[in-house]
């Protein structure tokens, strides 16, 4: 199995480095705009500990919206089933950024993946942690066996300064009763957690869990339960990219989360996780190339959920 993966690898990131990149990088977080277009990187790691890697994979980049999983994962760890009655578990068919549907939900977010959804996510582990920035950090570190992860200043700071939507959103939720806590300490962290940066082989090993029925594979711990495990691993497959969740689904096959650094990470549950990334992003805000990469992977691979 190991070389038939590899040799998909290679062909299928060779076809998609040739590719002309119709995507643009984001620049309403000003910092995001100053990483090399042209990165391109490529990590797996097998549920049997295999690492597969290519291009620029061992360097770091924005997570972004990937952390959305991490921070559910902590939250749904401690709340259990009583967090849906914070937020649903629908696709929103909108940008990530949307407002729209929060007035007719009357402020229950549609998803744990949109921003709104990951505000909420952001207050009920303010609620629950001692210091939520703090406790977060501790438990990404020891998943993804980091321990000098940090937030990244320079892009909090650049995030927050111009996250005027993002600002709306929470006092809008606040405005329904769907957030506890004081609307910019929520944001703060929220602007923390999205500015973690990893590179493709440590974020395709820190998902591996999702891979592994909800627990860690470097030494089995469980960190969810399998029933909550595949319970996220759904919610990837469906609201994983907004409104590209379906052709995600479509084209793709595997749960997976994107981010607008650029990069893209997925799963074949009991195979392997994978993380790409190249920063220029298509019009829905996901990584042109990488979701280019992830379809020809599933295609030569045959392999996907379905
Ligand atoms: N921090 C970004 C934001 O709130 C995350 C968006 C994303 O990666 N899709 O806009």
């Amino acid at each position: 199995m190991a070389s038939d993966y590899s040799d998909i690898l290679e062909k299928a990131y060779q076809r998609t480095k040739a590719l002309n990149d119709e995507g643009k990088l984001a620049t309403y977080i000003p910092e995001l705009a100053n990483v090399d277009p042209d990165m391109f990187g490529i990590h797996m790691t097998t549920t049997e500990g295999l690492e597969l890697g290519n291009g620029n994979y061992l360097e770091k980049f924005s997570l972004q919206s990937i952390v959305k999983v991490l921070t559910l994962t902590l939250a749904y760890k401690i709340l259990g089933e009583k967090i849906w009655g914070r937020v649903g578990v629908e696709p929103s068919g909108t940008k990530f950024d949307s407002l729209i549907l929060l007035e007719t939900n009357h402020g229950i977010p549609r998803n744990p993946f949109e921003n709104s959804g990951a505000i909420v996510i952001c207050d009920i582990l303010i609620s629950n942690l001692n210091d939520a920035n703090k406790d977060f950090l501790a438990f990404v570190r020891e998943l993804s066996n980091l321990p000098d992860l940090n937030y990244s200043e320079k892009i909090a700071s650049s995030e927050k300064a111009g996250g005027y939507r993002n600002v709306a959103m929470c006092n809008f939720i606040k405005s329904f009763g769907n957030i506890e806590n004081d609307p910019t300490e929520v944001l703060d962290f929220y602007f923390n957690i999205c500015s973690l940066e990893m590179n493709c082989q440590q974020l395709a090993q820190t998902f591996t869990f999702l891979a592994n029925g909800g627990r860690k594979l470097s030494d089995q711990k469980e960190i969810i339960s399998p029933s909550q495990s595949k319970r996220i691993n759904a919610l990837m497959l469906t609201c994983g990219f907004y409104d590209e969740s379906g052709e995600f689904a479509f084209k793709v096959g595997l749960p997976g989360k994107s981010g607008v650094g650029g990069g893209i990470v997925a799963l074949y549950p009991h195979n392997y996780a994978i993380a790409v990334w190249s920063p220029k992003l298509n019009p829905k805000g996901n990584s042109y190339k990488g979701m280019k990469f992830l379809e020809e992977l599933t295609t030569y691979s045959e392999l996907t959920i379905f």
